[in-house]
């Protein structure tokens, strides 16, 4: 297939190495020519501009920072669905509004084009191994028709419901994280203020109702589990300034719906004290060590 990937950053770039991998031939395109240069050693074809890059593809693929990015690739005069032919697919990857990504999706369907909400769990390494989670939203034949090339770059693919359900989904499953991080580590502060041991405590814990993935599998407290960002100085893993940016989605998309989300409010409200703490590229696990007035 002729496969264009718009946005080749920390998950892009591996995710489109593994389309290549798969024997597609892969057109890119992005702001920063180091990346573009890195594409192209790993047998990309770096384009100039993304309407050059999608000009004639199959399946268009884009992998943004934000809301603002993704309006600005395919909307307007010069975007995308005004420059390209409608016969590609295009599956937008980034982690964005769902309001956002129903209005793109929309605006795509109006000019003839299959759009799809794909956003991803599991990280660089997940992206670098080709194990992510796809959560999907968008027409069943559409997800269908996407599913093969989604199954080159991930383990995982569920069809969420209509589009913006993929981008729902992340946002409720982020902002769990980030509230089960907080609560993980509150926990284990009071154990430890009480003299506890903090493996004992987690590991009790772990065998009781307190149990969840933070305190199991990604454990916050130095020293307790190896190989997990705690035990490395909180290097690599899911930064601080990247949950705060789900969390702000989170907290957007509750006030368009007048839905209630105060744990959610909270703990964006904490992790951006931990960020404005000089902590924002730290991983999120290190909010164990904020100091709450
Ligand atoms: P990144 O900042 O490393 O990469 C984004 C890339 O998009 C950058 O290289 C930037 O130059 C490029 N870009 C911006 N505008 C562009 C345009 N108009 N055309 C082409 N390229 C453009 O970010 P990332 O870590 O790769 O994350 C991408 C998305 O995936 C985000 O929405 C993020 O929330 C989500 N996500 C990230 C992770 C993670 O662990 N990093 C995990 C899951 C989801």
């Amino acid at each position: 297939m002729k496969v264009a990937f718009l946005g080749l950053g920390n998950m892009g770039l591996p995710m489109a190495l593994n389309l290549i991998k798969a024997g597609h031939q892969v057109r890119g395109f992005d702001l920063v020519q180091t990346q573009l240069d890195a594409f192209k050693v790993a047998g990309g074809i770096p384009m100039n501009s993304a309407s050059e890059a999608a000009l004639d593809a199959d399946v268009i693929i884009s992998m943004l920072p934000a809301s603002r990015h993704v309006e600005a690739l395919y909307l307007g005069e010069s975007g995308l669905l005004a420059t390209t032919n409608p016969k590609a697919l295009l599956i937008d990857c980034s982690t964005i509004s769902p309001k956002v990504s129903q209005s793109v999706a929309a605006a795509a369907k109006a000019k003839g084009f299959a759009m799809i909400d794909a956003p991803v769990s599991g990280g660089t390494a997940g992206a670098q191994a080709g194990t992510l989670t796809f959560m999907v939203g968008g027409d069943a034949a559409d997800v269908d028709r996407a599913r093969p090339l989604l199954e080159q770059m991930g383990k995982n693919i569920f069809h969420a419901g209509p589009s913006g359900s993929g981008q729902t989904v992340k946002v409720c499953n982020n902002m769990l994280l980030g509230i089960q991080m907080l609560g993980t580590s509150e926990a284990l502060r009071l154990g430890i203020a009480n003299g506890m041991d903090p493996k004992v405590l987690s590991d009790i814990m772990s065998k009781s109702s307190g149990r969840n993935w933070a305190l199991e599998l990604y454990n916050p407290c130095p020293g307790v589990m190896e190989n997990v960002p705690s035990s490395k100085g909180y290097a690599g893993g899911f930064g601080v300034d990247l949950m705060l940016k789900d969390l702000g989605l989170a907290t957007e998309n509750a006030s368009d719906l007048d839905a209630s989300i105060p744990l959610g409010e909270l703990s964006r409200k904490l992790y951006e004290a931990h960020s404005k703490a000089g902590n924002g590229q730290l991983d999120f696990s290190s909010v164990f060590n904020l100091k709450a007035d």
